[in-house]
């Protein structure tokens, strides 16, 4: 198995250096970034497995260097956890809106860190389809899409869904809790020189919606006003329990 690569953007130091050591320890390759412009520039080029985000930092703020990580077509998704001297709530739901797949208070409890970062990338690989030899399901606790057959299957019952609409499914379920704005969503799925309006996407979702509304599934796609669309994790597993 090849090693994990976290990026860590972090001005303090020491900050680093702990962080850094405990995650060698535990067979993460590092790399770091003193500021938000030199960890943007990694972010793009280095091509991380997950980043660690300090909500301050000296040139730009964490959430800020957050959005533009999420608008950038080669970085979005990469999960990224957000380092937060302040636990208000306030600024924890700033940062997971600003597309924080999950946040740590400091002082960092190394022990959670290296928890939470292992929930993190177990999650990807799971929400990850890999190659020919595996059987090509993304599966989440309220349903499984079968993406040779380009169905869902819901209490063992399948069903189809429209092209566009099977993909925008597929694309949020990959990214469960973060929001994509109508033009994210056009460009992830259907290209950027694509000439689809954005409101066609509004389309898509509502008959999506309409789909899933059969199984009382409709709430897993969230509308978040002024912002887009989101796949709620909680959602899908309210509607078993
Ligand atoms: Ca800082």
């Amino acid at each position: 198995m090849t090693e994990q690569h976290i990026l860590l953007i972090e001005d303090e130091a020491p900050i680093r250096q702990m962080i850094r050591l405990t995650l060698e320890q535990a067979q993460y390759r590092i790399s770091e970034a003193a500021d938000a412009s030199a960890g943007y520039q990694q972010a793009l080029t280095l091509k991380p497995d997950l980043i660690l985000l300090d909500w301050m930092l000296p040139d730009m703020s964490g959430p800020e260097l957050l959005r533009r990580l999420r608008d950038d077509p080669q970085a979005h998704r990469i999960p990224v956890i957000m380092l937060t001297a302040r636990g208000e709530e306030q600024d924890v739901i700033r940062g997971l809106d600003a597309g924080a797949d999950d946040y740590l208070a400091k002082p960092v409890s190394l022990k959670l860190l290296r928890a939470r970062i292992k929930a993190q990338l177990r999650r990807i690989e799971r929400y990850t389809d890999h190659s020919a030899d595996s059987n090509h399901r993304l599966i989440t606790h309220c349903m499984t899409l079968d993406l040779h057959a380009q169905e869902v299957i819901v209490n063992q019952q399948r069903f189809a869904l429209g092209s566009s609409e099977f993909k925008v499914l597929q694309f949020v379920i990959r990214h469960p809790g973060r929001i994509f704005s109508r033009a994210q969503l056009l460009d992830s799925i259907w290209g950027q020189n694509s000439f689809i309006e954005e409101r066609t996407v509004d389309v898509h979702v509502m008959r999506l919606r309409k789909q899933l509304k059969q199984y009382g599934l409709e709430q897993c796609i969230q509308t978040v006003r002024g912002r887009g669309y989101r796949f709620s994790e909680q959602a899908c597993k309210d509607s078993v329990t």
